[in-house]
């Protein structure tokens, strides 16, 4: 089992496949100019696969494929295809984009829920976020996995002044459709201009959502990092991911492995372990897993405090949302 000082034991694994994407949102991507990973940087399948099994001998067992967009790597039908072998529970967090070229593959690789990110149920804003106009393929790969009965959460990044008006269009979406809509609070990364008052509160969020409905809080797992909600009559349900407004250290589970091999064992951890480095050179990499680990920060990586008002930007030492893989 790998833990940590505090006791945690993770045994969960979000595996970044690559740094490059389909669409630039303004908030994860920061410059068109953007550069991406030379892909001999990039871990192989059969290193993504070495790794990955050294983990899941080691307790670990969820693993999600994220990045990036995960579905824009050529060989992402092979990545699915060996790690949908592995004793482990894989899940997959997209755009969407892809999703009906790779469904078959999805469903072989033993993917039960899909987490598709879409901020906006209006195309020209859709638009203005990822700065690519393809919010219909998404909504209609959205509905494809539906039919396919694959579970689908929505994620939501919420920004004040942004789409704070949708919050109630998207808990709409939840009457017929038994889907899970995941609100985000907007987090702060190299390059994405954060700052605390676009920054929409899980308190804010439930305000708004009670004005019209009941709302039903739901038991939460071990290790859930979203509160989750229900209302009457509604076949899906929503939840709040508050990283910012109430983090949820305390029972983190989560270890990222960046496309390039390295490993973070926060979101907002500066630190990282070149797992992959050390691989190409034969080491034996477990040694630097469970090091890593123990030297993880109590929480937010040790980076910022609970108040998320008083967070300096220009203090925080870490790599863009979309070089992390979220
Ligand atoms: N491309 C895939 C996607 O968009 O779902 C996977 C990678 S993306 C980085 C993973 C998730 O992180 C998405 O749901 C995205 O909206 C979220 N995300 C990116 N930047 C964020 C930020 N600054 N604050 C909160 N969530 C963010
Ligand atoms: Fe790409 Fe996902 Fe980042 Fe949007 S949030 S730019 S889709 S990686």
């Amino acid at each position: 089992m790998i833990k940590d000082t505090f006791g945690r034991i993770h045994d969960y694994l979000r595996i970044s496949l690559t740094d490059n994407c389909n669409l630039r949102c303004f908030y994860c991507m920061p410059e068109e100019k953007y550069a991406f990973a030379p892909a001999g940087k990039l871990m192989q399948v059969q290193e993504i696969e070495t790794i990955a099994k050294l983990f899941v001998d080691h307790g670990v067992k969820k693993i999600r494929l994220t990045g990036g967009e995960p579905l824009v790597r050529k060989d992402a039908p092979k990545i699915l295809k060996s790690l949908g072998k592995l004793n482990v529970e894989l899940a997959i967090t997209t755009n969407g984009i892809r999703v009906n070229e790779m469904l078959t593959e999805l469903l072989e690789a033993n993917i039960k829920t899909v987490n598709v990110s879409l901020d906006t149920l209006q195309r020209e804003k859709f638009l203005k976020i990822t700065r690519r106009d393809l919010f219909d393929r998404v909504r209609k790969n959205i509905d494809l996995l539906l039919e396919n009965n694959v579970r689908v959460k929505i994620n939501v990044v919420i920004m004040k002044g942004l789409n704070d008006d949708e919050i109630l269009s998207f808990i709409e979406l939840t009457k017929n459709h038994n889907l899970e809509v995941r609100f985000i609070e907007f987090m702060p990364f190299t390059g994405n201009l954060w700052t605390s008052n676009q920054v929409y509160t899980l308190h804010e969020i439930l305000l708004k959502v009670s004005s019209r409905y009941d709302i039903i809080p739901v038991e939460p797992l071990p290790n859930d990092t979203s509160s989750k909600y229900r209302i009457d009559g509604h076949s899906g349900a929503f939840a709040v991911i508050s990283t910012m407004s109430q983090p949820f250290c305390d029972t983190c589970n989560r270890m990222r492995l960046t496309a390039d091999g390295k490993l973070k064992n926060c979101l907002f951890s500066k630190d990282e372990t070149d797992l992959l480095g050390a691989l190409r050179n034969g080491e034996d990499i477990l040694p630097l897993i469970t090091q890593t680990m123990m030297s993880k920060a109590k929480a937010l990586g040790g980076q910022f405090s609970g108040v998320f008002e008083d967070i300096d930007v220009s203090k925080l030492e870490n790599r863009s949302m979309i070089t992390i893989g979220g």
